[in-house]
């Protein structure tokens, strides 16, 4: 017999480190964007795997390609050439700028590669990297550090040293950072964590005009804004500005654990062998998975798709926006949508899990949406319904209080 969710939450209880704040239900399934828990019901997901099921839940092109190399090959080291791996870094290098790949499993691996080859290719003095305010670029400790949040750096001092902290957007903060021991700049195109907040117009190519003029390297994390999840492959090809280094991760195979980071060719010989690693990094399942994300993206012109939602998106929460004095401001990119709230985002969270609606909160006041591509007009207005619903009733009864 399968456990219900509750006796599932009494092994937690007892057994898992209580490191996350978890929802009080078990899921059990999932198919595009509806999951289903222990008890038989279902949710809507507008908030599929945290942004890693940007294809929906269990897509069946990613499905199928992995059973098959499940069968074949699970695993060698990099000691080997695999062919999967050559054809999934030459995939991601013809849809990007021409670079070359470097395999691991997460987000904050692929940024702590960017990190290390930042370091060897720059020539001494060079070292310090400049993020910004509000970032997020994971967990580790070398990413927390870049992380310019002090929320996420309490109770861990000391800090990796050679990172310095510039105001989002900021361009005028960022020149007068720069000194001799400047190697980089690294930064989100759209700042996920930190409220779906939009590099500003021209705050990216002020960025690339920096780096090519002090010799720095500017690195973009898009692992959150890549793959398609903006309506272009990667968030910098819609902003016009062409990065030295991008780190992937999330969406990058259809839902199961990879990343890579991506360099231009001339700069990826500074991560010399002995340098750096990654045991599962590319593994022939994560590969497989990979290339037929990128397949399934393109055999259903996906990347269209994810465009005209967010319209769809931003069309219905402007007009939500009009009717309810709780949102402050929507900010679309695609499939990356904010609504920030002039009240705290945790309630409206939960309301909306009540009405088996999935969705989520980030920098205490932003609901943050990461919708699948795959989803569908009809489904698009029912979450949308779903939520106007619920805010709504939160603005009454913050008018009665
Ligand atoms: C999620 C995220 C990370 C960290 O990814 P993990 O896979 O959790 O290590 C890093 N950068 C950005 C922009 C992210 O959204």
């Amino acid at each position: 017999m399968p456990l219900s969710s509750s006796e599932t939450i009494a092994l937690f209880q007892k057994y898992v480190v209580p490191n996350y704040n978890r929802f009080p239900v078990a899921l059990v399934r999932g198919e595009g964007s509806w999951v289903w828990d222990a008890e038989g019901n279902r949710y809507l997901d507008l908030f599929p795997g945290w942004g890693c099921n940007l294809l929906g839940h269990c897509p069946p092109l990613v499905v199928e390609a992995v059973r098959d190399q499940l069968g074949k090959l699970i695993h060698v080291p990099n000691t080997w050439y695999t062919e999967v791996q050559g054809q999934w870094a030459a995939a991601l290098s013809q849809r990007s700028f021409g670079g070359q790949a470097f395999f691991c499993n997460s987000g904050t691996e692929a940024n702590e590669a960017a990190i290390k080859l930042i370091r060897l290719h720059s020539p001494r003095p060079k070292y310090k990297i400049i993020t910004f305010e509000g970032g997020f670029h994971g967990r580790t400790l070398g990413s927390t550090s870049a992380t310019a949040q002090p929320k996420y750096h309490e109770g861990l001092g000391p800090l990796m040293a050679g990172f310095v902290y510039a105001p989002f957007g900021d361009l005028e903060a960022v020149a007068r950072l720069i000194d001799d021991e400047t190697a980089a700049i690294l930064v989100e195109p759209i700042q996920g964590e930190g409220g779906v907040r939009i590099a500003p117009d021209g705050f990216l190519a002020g960025l690339r005009r920096l780096a090519d003029e002090h010799k720095l390297l500017l690195a973009f994390d898009e692992v959150q804004t890549g793959f398609g999840r903006t309506g272009d492959w990667f968030a910098y090809q819609g902003f016009g500005v062409t990065p030295d280094i991008m780190t992937l991760s999330k969406a990058l195979c259809g839902g199961l654990a990879g990343g890579a980071m991506l360099v231009k060719p001339e700069i990826a010989p500074s991560l010399r062998p002995g340098m750096h690693a990654c045991t599962f990094g590319g593994n022939p399942i994560a590969a497989r998975a990979g290339l037929a994300a990128i397949e399934m993206i393109e055999r259903e012109n996906l990347l269209v798709r994810a465009k005209q939602l967010g319209e769809l998106f931003a069309q219905r929460l402007t007009q939500l926006q009009h009717q309810c004095p709780l949102i402050r401001e929507v900010r679309v990119r695609g499939l990356m949508i904010g609504v920030e709230l002039s009240i705290e985002g945790a309630p409206i969270v939960k309301a909306c899990l009540e009405r088996r609606l999935l969705v989520n909160c980030t920098h205490s006041t932003v609901i943050r949406l990461l919708p699948a591509m795959t989803l569908s007009d009809e489904l698009a207005h029912q979450g949308c319904d779903i939520l106007a619903e619920v805010l709504q009733q939160a603005a009454n009864s913050t008018a009665v209080q």
